[in-house]
């Protein structure tokens, strides 16, 4: 088994460092603090993206025919490694080139695939998804928000919740009721709704990522054409689990990780803390994790890579990645002492961000059950 890159790969990633060092501005790590919701942040996203589309890195894992190079998926992953690594410049956009674009690609019209494709693409393009509502987080098939056919459109009622960034997109991947006789995964389906559409209200929810993070969306009798659904009618369930695949392995989250340890392994040192054992053991705990983390994706983007099917290999890697966010944080939280308490501090900010890790996405208790049940063959509860 050869675990290492190619030479080709390798040079990839020291361009897309060199590229990153001249891209990035000086007061980079203070415009990321804002989080993707940010204004800064949500503009820097689209200059930044733009630059990359240039070059064209920004979907370059796509099909030449909807604006990509048709790279493999490891040169996606290289640059996604890097861009987490250093704080995501992308912003809301990975959400675009990992699972909302490779959706429209699987299940959209030709019309649809014209219209947003290239926008993605060109990096110039913010979205937001809209599943979750308050009634439906993990068990998001008891969404109810409606939307009812009339004529050549639907109408839209109902509300979501926790909807990241969604105060900048111009777009909403909505997940909605279009059978109200239905219950469950049935009579579900995914409408593509620009933002703007008269009927839609957005409510900040202060949260403990940061501001401008979280929202509440509510639709009041939104009309959309009914070419805004993406696949067939009633059979968005399909669509949404094609998409979630991608989204679970679509962060690079053991690269932040790492480099936050490094960073914690050297405040450690500074300190005097590697005289206790415990520290040093914690350290190393760590690291191991975040190895773990790594080759579980890589297993992921393999499969991927040569046309498989999602396996519960994504549930592992997911998992694995939110663990190895949480045991950083709180080792942080712990080396750091009274320094920890203060909002915005490197031990701080870690924290928040790793504690919010194991729900988004589907909570780590519903991976874990995944898990049991496709592993283990236990009973799904
Ligand atoms: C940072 C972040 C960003 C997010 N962004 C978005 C977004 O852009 N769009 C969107 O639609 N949603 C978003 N969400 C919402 C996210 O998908 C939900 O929070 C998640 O699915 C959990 O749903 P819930 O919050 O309703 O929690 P609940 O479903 O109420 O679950 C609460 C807790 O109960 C436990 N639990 C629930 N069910 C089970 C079970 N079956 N077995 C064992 N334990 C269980 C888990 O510990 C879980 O954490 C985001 C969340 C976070 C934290």
């Amino acid at each position: 088994m050869e675990f290492d890159w190619s030479e080709g790969d390798a040079s990839h990633r020291e361009e897309v460092r060199a590229f990153l060092s001249e891209e990035l501005p000086d007061d980079w790590e203070e415009i990321s603090k804002d989080g993707p919701g940010g204004d800064r942040q949500a503009a820097f996203s689209k200059h930044f993206c733009g630059r990359m589309a240039e070059r064209g890195w920004l979907t370059q894992h796509w099909p030449s025919e909807y604006g990509g190079r048709d790279a493999t998926s490891w040169r996606h992953a290289i640059v996604g490694e890097e861009m987490w690594a250093i704080g995501e410049p992308r912003g809301a956009q990975y959400m675009n080139v990992n699972w909302i674009g490779p959706a429209i690609m699987q299940y959209g019209t030709e019309e649809q695939k014209a219209f947003h494709l290239p926008r993605i693409s060109a990096g110039g393009v913010l979205w937001c998804q809209g599943f979750s509502e308050p009634e439906a987080g993990s068990d998001l098939v008891a969404l109810r928000t409606q939307a009812l056919r009339v004529g050549d459109e639907y109408v839209i009622n109902g509300s979501k919740i926790w909807t990241s960034y969604c105060n900048h997109a111009e777009f909403i991947i909505l997940l909605v009721r279009t059978d109200p006789q239905s219950t469950r995964h049935r009579g579900i389906s995914v409408l593509l709704v620009a933002m703007d559409t008269p009927g839609i209200e957005i409510r900040e929810i202060p949260s403990v990522v940061g501001e401008r993070y979280f929202h509440e969306v509510f639709f009041t009798d939104v009309h959309v054409p009914t070419s805004a659904l993406l696949g067939d009618e009633n059979q968005g369930w399909g669509v949404v689990s094609y998409a979630l695949q991608y989204e679970r392995a679509g962060a690079a989250r053991y690269a932040r990780a790492a480099v936050t340890l490094d960073r914690l392994a050297e405040i450690a040192r500074e300190r005097g803390l590697l005289d206790d054992p415990m520290v040093v053991d914690r350290l190393g705990e760590a690291r191991a994790l975040c190895e773990a983390a790594r080759v579980l994706s890589y297993k992921v983007i393999d499969l991927r890579a040569k046309g498989s099917p999602p396996t519960a290999d994504t549930q592992l890697a997911r998992v694995l990645g939110t663990t190895c966010d949480t045991a950083i944080g709180t080792l942080a939280l712990e080396l750091m002492g009274p320094e920890a308490l203060e909002y915005g501090s490197f031990a701080d900010a870690n924290f928040r961000l790793a504690m919010t890790a194991g729900v988004a996405v589907g909570a780590t208790e519903v991976q874990l059950n995944l898990i049991a049940s496709r592993f283990l063959g236990l009973p799904k509860e």
